[in-house]
């Protein structure tokens, strides 16, 4: 057969047969990667998209895992050139939830079934706000335990660097998931998006020190940055393996007006849109067992673009469950989906949008990654 012409499969989407050979290759190449990131027409997407959505299933199956997302504080110590609630964002209306609001977030996600939540913020190593994000696991551990879910939601954090001691009080307390995300491993595209005290060898040395303490770690990039390329991108999916990363958050880039990244050239919205499905896949077709995040950010680009993240390969969607009224101070970045709904409609709406997508919801689960469970046994092995 002709490799250029598009073939039909199971009389659906046209589809590449040269695409499919290459996505179903045993072990992917730095060049495999960037061909894969490459695919332009319909059908050579077509056909890296089936793949992924094949090798996910095979691997994980057709569970959709929730984390029900609760920002915490939208106060902020960096100042990342990329990010609308950095320190110099003078607009930004800081707040800190309290204590009994954090746990009415968690109640609610534990009576919609979710299994785990996400405590996200901006970067605070402040005393008073570890104390409560520490107390915070410490309740949510105690007092979401039920009958469908014995040991309660599960945990993962996202506040950013923090010293080992604050990571062992939290792991301690009950977190046991960590997401930081590397965010570019391209070390000087990461200088050019973020000021000079903060440095990609210590955004690293974070991640071995999470891995250190046991937690499953989680990191992710951003997709479609001024100036990054394919082969940085295929940099960031060798780099997840090199570290034997669980799970991964990653999302198209959106500028936000208030910050220097503001208006720098980045690629058109489709572009981001579908280089941020692609990596999606190609990061599948690499890691295959790990939990890929389908990110707010790819809805915020595409009104079914957490859908179309789980098509390419994404198994965790993270419904926003933070308070309505504090949801408009905490903007990454403009266009940011479900201001003003309630997480009774985020709930029902997401019910939809993943059957649509001919998945299963995997309630009261914690769904922690094959990747991590596997690793668990291994370490568990008498030497
Ligand atoms: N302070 C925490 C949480 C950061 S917010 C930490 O440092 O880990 C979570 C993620 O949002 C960031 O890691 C970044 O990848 C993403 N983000 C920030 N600004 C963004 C933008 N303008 N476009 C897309 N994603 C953005």
């Amino acid at each position: 057969m002709n490799s250029c012409t598009p073939t039909i499969r199971n009389g659906s989407r046209p589809f590449s047969e040269d695409f499919a050979r290459l996505a179903a290759q045993e072990s992917l190449s730095r060049q495999d990667l960037v061909k894969i990131l490459g695919a332009k027409k319909p059908e050579d997407i077509e056909a890296v998209r089936a793949e992924a959505e094949r090798v996910l299933l095979a691997n994980c199956g057709d569970g959709v895992f929730l984390r029900g997302l609760v920002e915490a504080s939208s106060a902020c110590a960096c100042d990342c050139l990329y990010c609308g609630i950095r320190k110099s964002s003078r607009d930004v209306n800081r707040y800190t939830l309290s204590l009994d609001d954090i746990l009415a977030c968690a109640r609610q996600c534990a009576d919609y079934g979710y299994g785990s939540m996400v405590i996200q913020s901006g970067e605070r190593a402040d005393k008073k706000f570890i104390d409560l994000v520490a107390e915070a696991v410490t309740h949510i551990k105690a007092e979401t335990r039920s009958e469908q879910q014995p040991d309660g939601l599960g945990i993962t954090l996202c506040i950013g660097q923090q010293t080992y001691d604050t990571y062992k009080r939290l792991f301690d307390a009950g977190g046991h998931r960590y997401l930081l995300r590397i965010e570019t491993t391209n070390p000087e595209l990461f200088a050019k998006i973020h000021p000079s005290d903060q440095t990609f060898e210590s955004r690293v040395e974070c991640l071995g020190m999470l891995r250190d303490i046991g937690y499953q770690v989680g990191t992710g990039v951003m997709i479609g940055l001024p100036g990054q390329t394919l082969d940085d991108l295929a940099g960031d999916i060798l780099f997840f393996g090199k570290y034997d990363i669980d799970m991964i958050g990653m999302g198209p880039f959106i500028p936000h007006p208030d910050t220097p990244l503001g208006d720098a050239p980045c690629p058109d919205v489709p572009e981001r849109i579908r280089l941020a499905l692609l990596m999606i896949a190609a990061t599948r077709l690499k890691l295959r067992d790990v939990n890929i995040a389908s990110t707010t950010a790819l809805q915020a680009l595409d009104p079914v673009g957490r859908e179309k993240g789980l098509k390419f390969g994404a198994n965790v969607i993270m419904p926003q469950m933070s308070p309505t009224d504090v949801r408009a101070d905490y903007q990454l970045y403009p266009g940011k989906p479900c201001l003003d709904e309630n997480a009774k409609e985020c709930q029902s709406c997401l019910n939809m949008r993943i059957e649509f997508a001919g998945r299963k919801i995997g309630l009261y689960a914690w769904g922690d990654s094959k990747h991590a469970v596997k690793r668990r046994k291994r370490d568990d092995q008498p030497a």
